[in-house]
């Protein structure tokens, strides 16, 4: 039985809530951004980034900068500062160890989540990545856990496993593709989805449990 498992990347296998913060301050330094630049920035980007965000805060406050290199210029600070924690990287070691293959299955810009998977170095322990950007479909789509599936040489009837934060996107979405789940809890739980297989506190529990599974 081939052994798969699919991560989200943004507040599962990565803290992107700190590098943001982090970023964007980093940002609006050096471009000399006003605090109200500022603080729409962190309003816009809260819950997601694209190119897109860059053309509006451009637009909004007049910036002499193009667009394009002050989103080029967030992407490189991102990748420089979102983080996985060491024994978070050990834990996918192990996985591959044991012969699982791993997946990556995110709902942000494509070039941001790659840069992100390798500054996080997490890039050299995944088989194979689906960004939402990458399609314009977004988890809970079938379609991108579809696309996940294929990049990693797998098939969705492969019996594979999702493990994210989101409800919605990745619990509800690992169910409609077939896949068991693991809950990283945190958000509120939506009325009515069905409930994840298993619910942990911490992505390393998570893994215990997915090596647990081959032992
Ligand atoms: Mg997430």
């Amino acid at each position: 039985m081939p052994r798969v498992v699919f991560f989200d990347l943004d507040g599962t296998l990565a803290d992107r809530q700190s590098a943001l913060s982090d970023a964007v301050t980093s940002l609006c330094r050096s471009r000399a951004l006003s605090a109200d630049a500022e603080q729409w920035l962190r309003t816009a980007l809260a819950e997601r980034a694209t190119a897109d965000d860059f053309a509006r805060l451009q637009k909004a406050f007049g910036l002499k900068a193009s667009a394009a290199d002050l989103w080029q210029e967030y992407v490189d600070l991102m990748a420089a500062a979102v983080t996985c924690r060491p024994e978070v990287l050990e834990g996918l070691a192990r996985l591959r160890a044991a012969a699982w293959t791993i997946g990556v299955i995110t709902n942000g810009a494509s070039d941001i989540q790659r840069a992100k998977l390798a500054g996080t170095g997490l890039a050299p322990l995944v088989d194979g990545v689906a960004a939402s950007g990458d399609l314009e479909i977004r988890k809970p789509d079938r379609r991108l856990f579809e696309l996940g599936a294929t990049r990693c040489g797998v098939s969705l009837a492969d019996d594979g496993w999702m493990v994210g934060d989101n409800p919605a996107g990745d619990i509800g979405g690992g169910h409609q593709a077939g896949l068991r789940t693991i809950w990283l809890r945190g958000r509120p739980w939506p009325h009515g989805l069905a409930y994840a297989h298993h619910v942990v506190d911490d992505v390393t529990d998570a893994i215990a449990i997915l090596l647990n599974e081959t032992e």
